[in-house]
C-alpha cells in the first residue's frame, strides 16, 4: 500500500490536485482512499459529488455506535472518500481532531476493511503544529509532496512543511518527494519557485498550469478527470499519477 501526504497552504490547490490524482489513480485500476485533513472538509467534494459527513461530526453524533459506512463514502470510479472535519470555530484544536479521527479509523479497522492500494492524505499546511504533522508520523504517510505557487506565503508554508518533514526523517518516518508547482500566474512566478527550491530543500516534481477547465468542472461538481477527461490538464494529472506510483 502506498501512503501519500499532500501538504500546502490553504487555497493553493491541494484538494483539486489530490482529487484528480485519486481519480487518475483509479483509472489505472487502483483502489484509492482519499482522506481530507482540513477543517474545510471539502477535499473529496468533487469525487463524491457532495459533502461527505466528517468523522468528527459522526463521532459526536453517534459516539460508540459509529460505523465505517457512516463516513467512508464511495465516489468517482470507486474512490473511497473520507473527511476528518474540524472543531467548532473558536473552540478546540484541529490537530487534536485529526488525531481523534485517525484513532477512530484505526479502531474500526478502516484500512484492513477496504484494503486500498493507495491512501492520499490531503493536509492543510499553514500551521505545521503537532496536530497537522500527524500524517507525517506514526507510519501514516511515507511520501510527502508540497504544493506551492510562486506566492510568498505559499512558499513560506512549503519551507515550514519541509522543516517538519526533516524533523521526523531521522526517526524513519515520511520523506519529502518534491514540490508540485500549481501556477497562479503573476510576474516572475517560475523564477521565484525555482529560487525557493534550494531553501526548501527539494526538487520540482511536477508543474500544473492555471486552467479555467478546473472551474468549469467544479460547476458540474466533478474533477477534471471526470468532467473533462480529454483535456490537457486531465493528462497532466494522469502524468502526476504515473510519476507518483514510480516513486
Ligand atoms: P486547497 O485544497 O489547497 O485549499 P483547492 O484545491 O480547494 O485548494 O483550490 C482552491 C481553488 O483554486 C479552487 O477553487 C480551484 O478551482 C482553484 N484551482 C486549483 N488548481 C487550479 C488550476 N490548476 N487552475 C485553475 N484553478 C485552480
Ligand atoms: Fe491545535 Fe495546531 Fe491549532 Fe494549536 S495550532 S490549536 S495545536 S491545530
Ligand atoms: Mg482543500
Amino acid at each position: 500500500m502506498k501512503r501519500i501526504a499532500i501538504y500546502g497552504k490553504g487555497g493553493i490547490g491541494k484538494s483539486t490536485i489530490s482529487a484528480n490524482l485519486s481519480a487518475a489513480l483509479s483509472e489505472r485500476g487502483l483502489k484509492v482512499m482519499q482522506i481530507g485533513c482540513d477543517p474545510k472538509a471539502d477535499s473529496t467534494m468533487y469525487l463524491a459529488r457532495e459533502k461527505v459527513p466528517t468523522v468528527l461530526n459522526v463521532l459526536k453524533e453517534k459516539k460508540n455506535a459509529i460505523q465505517l459506512s457512516d463516513f467512508v463514502k464511495e465516489g468517482f470510479n470507486g474512490v473511497l472518500c473520507v473527511e476528518v472535519g474540524g472543531p467548532t470555530p473558536g473552540v478546540g484544536c484541529a490537530g487534536q481532531g485529526i488525531i481523534a479521527a485517525f484513532q477512530q479509523m484505526k479502531k474500526l479497522n478502516a484500512i484492513e476493511t477496504y484494503q486500498p492500494d493507495v491512501v492520499i492524505y490531503d493536509v492543510l499546511g499553514d500551521v505545521v503544529c503537532g496536530g497537522f504533522a500527524v500524517p507525517l508520523r506514526d507510519g501514516y504517510a511515507e511520501d510527502v509532496y508540497i504544493i506551492s505557487s510562486g506566492e510568498r506565503m505559499s512558499l513560506y508554508a512549503a519551507y515550514n512543511i519541509s522543516r517538519a518533514v526533516q524533523n521526523f526523517r531521522s526517526r524513519g518516518y515520511a520523506t519529502l518527494k518534491g514540490l508540485i508547482f500549481n501556477s497562479k500566474g503573476g510576474e516572475n512566478e517560475v523564477q521565484r519557485v525555482h529560487e525557493a527550491l534550494e531553501e526548501i530543500g527539494t526538487n520540482l516534481f511536477h508543474k500544473f498550469p492555471r486552467d479555467p477547465v478546473v472551474q468549469q468542472c467544479e460547476k458540474e461538481k466533478k474533477t477534471v478527470i471526470e468532467g473533462a477527461p480529454n483535456s490537457k490538464l486531465a493528462n497532466e494529472y494522469r502524468e502526476l499519477a504515473r510519476k507518483v506510483m514510480e516513486q
